[in-house]
């Protein structure tokens, strides 16, 4: 029977309301990160602790394997490849937004404005959501892309045989890697907070939240037994994480269509209804949250939109 191997887990700081990320380590022939953590001191000096328990220095690193293409996996993946010569493998989809980041981000940045103005959302508002944008734009720089991958791709490492399986909607990119009973989820699943479908349409446009379904359907069919998610501590099985998922859509979607029974809306306003006021660093989860219900309803012919001064109002189809 072959060998069930484990990685070593290593929590690295993000300067994120998220709190950790978890960064592994694979101990082999060679060594590999999943994942680096944000572009910050303290992510470094908590970096080279855990590889410091091990024996290891930021040099000994070989190869650093990207989930996608967020601040908090990958940001710091430029400075250990500087530092270390390792080669940075990332999905094929998340190459631009890694290789090209600065660019990549401000693009991204004028993209959620102009998709942000239709909601409806207040000017104030939308300052402030800028501004921490500006601020996360700080927890990366550009990296080397050396490989990139995509899903059903092999990549045999450090004693592991990875495979690829694409699971867009967190983003476009996402990417989980499996071996036997093992995965790696990145932020595809997580244990203690449910992911968002924030702009992560594998078309890079649309929010993605049915994606991130497909993806679900995808990941059940794998009969996987240890989770290593992105944050949070390692799960088993994959069931109850989908099935809370699924029941956590369901109710939205009815208290979305509830609402819509009464009056049109536009986006913020149901992000209003439907979370509350959220601190700014969670507007942009909300309100993508809330757009990514709206598409699929409109997808589905429940919920037509229709644009007043540059902002979308949502009304029940025939109605
Ligand atoms: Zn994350």
């Amino acid at each position: 029977m072959k060998e069930v191997l484990k990685p070593v887990k290593i929590h690295v700081p993000t300067q994120l309301p998220v709190g950790t990320v978890n960064v592994y380590l694979l101990k082999g022939d060679e060594n590999v990160l999943v994942d680096t953590g944000p572009h910050h001191e303290e992510s470094r000096l908590w970096l080279e602790k855990g590889l410091g328990k091990e024996g290891l220095q930021v040099k000994d690193i070989d190869f650093i394997l990207v989930t996608h293409g967020h601040v908090d996996h990958y940001g710091q993946a430029g400075d250990l490849s500087a530092d270390s010569g390792a080669e940075v493998w990332v999905p094929e989809l998340e190459k631009d937004t890694i290789a090209n980041f600065s660019n990549a981000y401000e693009e991204r940045k004028e993209f959620y404005s102009e998709q942000f103005l239709r909601t409806g959302i207040p000017e104030e508002t939308l300052r402030l959501v800028a501004e921490f944008f500006d601020y996360v734009k700080g927890l990366a720089t550009e990296s080397p892309v050396h490989r990139t991958f995509r899903g059903g791709d092999r990549l045999a490492l450090a004693g592991w045989d990875l495979r690829v399986i694409h699971t867009p909607g967190h983003s476009p990119g996402s990417s989980c890697f499996r071996d036997g009973d093992t995965l790696f989820a990145g932020d595809t699943v997580l244990s203690h907070i449910t992911p968002n479908a924030a702009f992560g349409g594998a078309d890079g446009k649309s929010v993605g939240m049915a994606d991130y379904l497909r993806s679900l359907e995808e990941l059940e069919k794998v009969d996987v037994t240890i989770i290593y998610p992105g944050h949070g501590p390692p799960m088993e099985g994959l069931a109850p994480f989908i099935e809370n998922y699924r029941a956590l859509y369901r109710t939205r979607r009815a208290a979305l269509n509830e609402l819509l029974k009464a009056k049109s809306y536009n986006a913020f306003d149901l992000v209003v209804h439907l979370l509350g006021s959220l601190p700014i660093q969670e507007v942009f989860l909300g309100i993508t949250e809330v757009l990514g219900h709206l598409e699929i309803l409109q997808h589905e012919g429940i919920v037509t939109a229709e644009e007043k001064d540059g902002v979308a109002f949502y009304s029940l189809a025939g109605e």
